[in-house]
C-alpha cells in the first residue's frame, strides 16, 4: 500500500492517470493536488474511489510539505501545468509562475520532507513533453532521451526549465527522481481546445475546424491509457535520474488526423440513432459531410513542424509499448464525448 500525491489531477492526463492507478492499485490511495484552473474539473475525477482532492497551488509549499508529512505520501506524480502552447504565446507569464516556480516549489517541499525530514523510500516522478526538444525536419531521425533541449515556444521553454530544475535536484541533493517526455495526448477528459476534442465537438457541434497552415504538421499520437502505462512503468521500474521518452507509435500529419475525425463521426451518424436529433447543425444531420467544416487559418506563431519519438529505451527497460492504434484511439474518444455530454457541454458554447 502507498500513498501518492499527484499534482493537476483534475486535468486531462492527470485525471485519467488517477482512475487509471485507482483500477490497478487499489490499495493505494490518491491525495490529487490541484488549483482548479480553467483546465481542472472536479467532475473529471468524481467517483474516483481511492482519491480525494485537495484544491491548492503547488506553489504553496508549506501546503505541499503538510500534505507529504500527514498523509505519509512516498510517490509525487508531477502533472500540474499549464499546458497551451497558445495560450504561451498570448501570456507565457503564468507559464514561468505554474511550471518553473510551481515545479521548484514542489522539488523544495519533496526535500525538506523526504531528505531533511524521515528520509523514507520516495520517488518524484515528473511529466514533461518531447516539445523539448524543439522541431524535426521530414528526414530526421526521432526524438532520444539523447537528443539536445531545444524548446521553441514559452510552453516548452518552461517544460524544459522544469526538466532541468528535477534533473538538478537529483544530482545536488539526491532526490530520486525520474521524467517521462511523452508526445501529443489523447482521449477521454481532455479540454476542447486541443486539436482531438477541439475538433470532434465542432463537427457535432457545426462550427468551422480551424487548420492551422497547411495542415502538414506531423505530430505522435499517444492515447492517453497507453500514457498512463508508460508512467506506472516508469513509477516501477525507472531507475532514479532517468529520463523516459513515451510515444505513441502513431506519427500523423495534423490533416490526416482531421479526415479521420470527419469520417468517424459521419460513421457515428450513420450507424448511431438520433444524433441527427442531438446536433442537428452537424453537416450529417442534414445529408452533408463534416469534412465541408474545414477551415484554414493563419498559422500558429513559431509552430514547430514535426515531433516524433523514438522509445526504444522505455520499451528495452520499462517494457513500454503503446497497445492502441490511433484510428481505435479515436472511435474510442469520440464514443466517449458522445457518451459524456454533460462533462463537456459546461465548457462549450453551443
Ligand atoms: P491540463 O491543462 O489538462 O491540466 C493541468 C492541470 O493542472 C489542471 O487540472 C489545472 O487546474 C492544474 N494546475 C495548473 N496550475 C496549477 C497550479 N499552480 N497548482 C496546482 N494545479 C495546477 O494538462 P494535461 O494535458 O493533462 O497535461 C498534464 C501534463 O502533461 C503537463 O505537465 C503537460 O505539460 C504534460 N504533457 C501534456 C501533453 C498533452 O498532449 N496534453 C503532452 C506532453 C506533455
Amino acid at each position: 500500500m502507498a500513498n501518492l500525491l499527484v499534482t493537476g489531477g483534475a486535468g486531462f492526463i492527470g485525471g485519467n492517470f488517477v482512475h487509471y492507478w485507482n483500477a490497478r492499485h487499489p490499495d493505494d490511495h490518491i491525495t490529487v493536488l490541484d488549483a482548479l484552473t480553467y483546465a481542472g474539473n472536479r467532475s473529471t475525477i468524481k467517483g474516483a474511489p481511492h482519491a480525494d482532492l485537495i484544491e491548492g497551488d503547488i506553489r504553496d509549499q508549506e501546503l505541499v510539505e503538510r500534505l507529504l508529512r500527514e498523509r505519509s505520501i512516498s510517490k509525487i506524480v508531477h502533472f500540474a501545468a499549464e499546458s497551451h502552447v497558445d495560450r504561451s504565446i498570448t501570456g507565457p507569464d503564468a507559464f514561468i509562475d505554474t511550471n518553473i516556480l510551481g515545479t521548484n516549489s514542489l522539488l523544495k517541499a519533496a526535500r525538506s520532507v523526504w531528505l531533511d525530514g524521515d528520509g523514507r523510500d520516495h520517488r518524484f516522478h515528473h511529466i514533461s513533453t518531447d516539445e523539448v526538444y524543439g522541431s524535426l525536419g521530414a528526414d530526421d531521425p526521432a526524438f532520444s532521451e539523447k537528443t539536445p533541449y531545444a524548446p521553441n515556444s514559452p510552453y516548452s521553454a518552461s517544460k524544459a526549465s522544469s526538466d532541468h530544475l528535477v534533473r538538478a535536484y537529483h544530482h545536488t541533493y539526491g532526490l530520486e527522481v525520474t521524467t517521462s517526455n511523452c508526445s501529443n495526448n489523447y482521449g477521454p477528459f481532455q479540454y476542447p481546445e486541443k486539436l482531438i476534442p477541439l475538433f470532434l465537438l465542432n463537427a457535432l457541434t457545426g462550427k468551422p475546424l480551424p487548420i492551422y497552415g497547411d495542415g502538414m504538421n506531423v505530430r505522435d499520437w499517444l492515447h492517453v491509457e497507453d500514457h498512463c502505462r508508460g508512467i506506472e512503468a516508469c513509477l516501477s521500474l525507472g531507475t532514479a535520474g532517468e529520463t523516459y521518452n513515451i510515444g505513441g507509435g502513431a506519427e500523423l500529419p495534423n490533416m490526416e488526423v482531421i479526415d479521420t475525425i470527419c469520417r468517424e463521426v459521419d460513421l457515428a451518424f450513420e450507424h448511431i440513432d438520433g444524433l441527427a436529433d442531438r446536433y442537428p447543425a452537424a453537416p450529417p444531420a442534414n445529408g452533408k459531410k463534416s469534412e465541408i467544416l474545414k477551415t484554414f487559418v493563419t498559422d500558429r506563431a513559431g509552430h514547430d513542424m514535426r515531433y516524433a519519438i523514438d522509445d526504444t529505451k522505455a520499451r528495452a527497460e520499462l517494457s513500454y509499448k503503446a497497445e492502441r492504434t490511433f484510428d481505435e484511439g479515436l472511435r474510442q474518444t469520440l464514443r466517449w464525448y458522445l457518451e459524456n455530454e454533460d462533462w463537456w457541454r459546461p465548457l462549450v458554447a453551443l
